[in-house]
């Protein structure tokens, strides 16, 4: 194959950056984007802090709301790479494309709030992470405040994610006397807030300072040199396949906001972090992109509205082999249709650019006039094949819905469909009475949907919250009566016409579990 774009593809790292809210993910990516100059200065990836809005609010309700709602997609060149960081939006913004996202990127960088430990967003959003396998890599950040003791960090990591940790580095103190950290890896004392010319301090033979400096009088210093020895002797070995195959994860602490630890761990990343991996194919062939020629890509993600003038919808491809030209014939799996691609954007942080090449492991934007569905595959040579289908997500949040004017019923049917098969919402039935009721994993979701019903089907809807439930899909439909269902289980069924149990909390659903032990109950992801 063609060996620049073979030389093009290794030097793409695709990755998402997942957290809880307020750990540090704003912090730490843009950071990120200054060592890479995408970004002239600090406060511009996000308007909520600032006040200003950055560019990629494109939504109108992203604007009223100073929130990002969708992921956007920023790329900047650091030390001969080509870095894609596909954001994951948090708390209320929550939604299943952020989920969908980790589908599209080959590693993912955990940031946690030293002080906090593990928290529950984080659970959700490493859970898929896990599912694909995908190496981890974890920043533990805010080390310049007080925080809990990086082996009881460790150690949460390991019980609480179930996955095996190997610090590269570890702090020698904290808060206000916080000196650096110790970087086995590189084997150097890193200093925090000291000049260019003195931030490493080497090592001697025995691993010790090798220079004279106050902070080895400290308890902190021997401290940490007590952990190093326990962790050299009883800790996990370092494993460059561990780490690539997901089930080890490397683990730095810093400081985003201070800049601390940022430029090693992310040198580090770069190292270790895959190129673009190949993705199996429905038929489970792999379409390597080392050998693959031909264009191919998946969408992740469909974004409608972006600019309310023109009413255009963006769909996400993530590349997964070979060379995307502007102007290039592409063909639509699903429907077999060939077609010339003209209009295609790709996405920087302060502007959306016309792309006229990207390569495996970029992401794309392509225009869309409802050609699209989330996972469809988008193939540039003969061989027409499909991506594995997306996982569907179990959704926490119901809503009944209907239309506010009977008379509108066409039009509210419509968007329904549109927006259900689009991926922005999940579906149900109750059984008889055949009411409407929506599933999300993030409220905003809801809002989405309402304000694109309105603004783009022209139908106001009433939604009825029915709260968070434990949906759980059956694998014996056949010996489901509907007389086990109940207000607290509650019977629907989805999309597809699969019965589903609707149950009001974790008691519901284990006291149903034990009433009906022959009733195999399932979750998707
Ligand atoms: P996100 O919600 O995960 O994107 O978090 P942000 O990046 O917006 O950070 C949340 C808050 O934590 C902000 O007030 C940041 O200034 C603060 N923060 C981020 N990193 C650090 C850090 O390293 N140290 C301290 N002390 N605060 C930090």
């Amino acid at each position: 194959m063609n060996s620049d774009v073979k030389q093009e593809i290794l030097k793409r790292r695709t990755f998402a950056i997942i957290s809880h809210p307020d750990a540090g993910k704003t912090t730490l990516t843009e950071k990120l984007l200054l060592f890479g100059g995408a970004i002239r200065a600090a406060g511009t990836v996000k308007g909520k802090k600032t006040g200003k809005f950055a560019k990629s609010d494109w939504m109108e309700i992203e604007k009223q709301r100073g929130i990002s709602v969708t992921s956007s997609v920023l790329q900047f060149d650091y030390d001969g790479y080509r870095v894609n960081i596909l954001d994951t939006p948090g708390h209320q913004d929550f939604s299943e494309d952020t989920y969908r996202t980790l589908m599209a990127v080959d590693s993912a960088v955990m940031v946690i709030d030293a002080a906090k430990g593990i928290e529950s967003q984080t659970i959700k959003l490493f859970k898929v992470c896990r599912m694909r396998g995908i190496p981890i890599f974890t920043f533990i950040n805010k080390l310049d405040r007080q925080g809990k003791e990086p082996l009881e960090l460790i150690e949460e990591i390991e019980e609480v994610l179930e996955i095996q940790a190997y610090p590269m580095n570890w702090p020698i103190g904290m808060e206000k006397e916080f000196y650096g950290i110790y970087d086995r890896f590189h084997q150097r004392i890193e200093q925090f807030r000291a000049d260019e010319s003195d931030r490493f301090l080497p090592l001697d033979e025995n691993g010790e300072l090798a220079v004279d400096h106050p902070m080895k009088e400290t308890s902190y210093y021997t401290q940490a040199m007590d952990d190093i020895r326990l962790l050299d002797e009883a800790g996990n070995p370092f494993s460059e396949e561990d780490i690539l195959r997901g089930e080890l994860t490397p683990v730095f602490f810093g400081s985003a906001l201070t800049n601390f630890g940022v430029q090693t761990f992310l040198e580090t990343y770069l190292q270790f972090a895959p190129a673009p991996q190949p993705r199996s194919t429905d038929e489970e062939q792999l379409i390597d992109p080392m050998e693959h020629e031909d264009f191919s890509g998946f969408i992740f993600k469909i974004q409608a509205n972006m600019n309310p003038a023109h009413r255009d919808r963006i769909a996400f491809v993530r590349i997964v082999s070979g060379k995307f030209e502007r102007g290039m014939n592409v063909t639509l799996a699903r429907t077999g249709k060939t077609f010339k691609v003209t209009q295609s954007t790709q996405f920087l942080a302060e502007t959306r650019e016309t792309v006229d090449e990207a390569v495996a492991g970029d992401i794309i934007g392509l225009y869309d006039t409802g050609t699209y569905q989330i996972g469809d595959t988008v193939v540039g040579g003969k061989k027409i094949f499909q991506f594995e289908k997306l996982p569907q997500f179990t959704p926490e949040l119901f809503v009944k819905v209907s239309p506010k004017n009977v008379m509108k019923s066409k039009q509210f049917h419509k968007g329904i469909l549109q927006l259900v098969q689009e991926g922005a919402i999940q579906y149900y039935k109750t059984l008889h009475t055949e009411e409407i009721i929506l599933g999300a994993v993030g409220q905003l979701q809801f809002e989405v949907f309402e304000h694109r019903m309105k603004n783009e089907y022209n139908v106001e809807v009433v939604m009825q919250p029915i709260g968070s439930k434990i949906a759980r899909w059956i694998k014996n439909e056949e010996d489901v009566k509907e007389s086990m269902s109940s207000s607290r289980s509650m019977l629907v069924k989805d999309r597809f016409g699969k019965l589903v149990f609707l149950f009001e909390n974790d008691f519901a659903l284990r006291w149903f579990s034990e009433k009906n032990e022959h009733i195999q109950l399932y979750s998707l992801l």
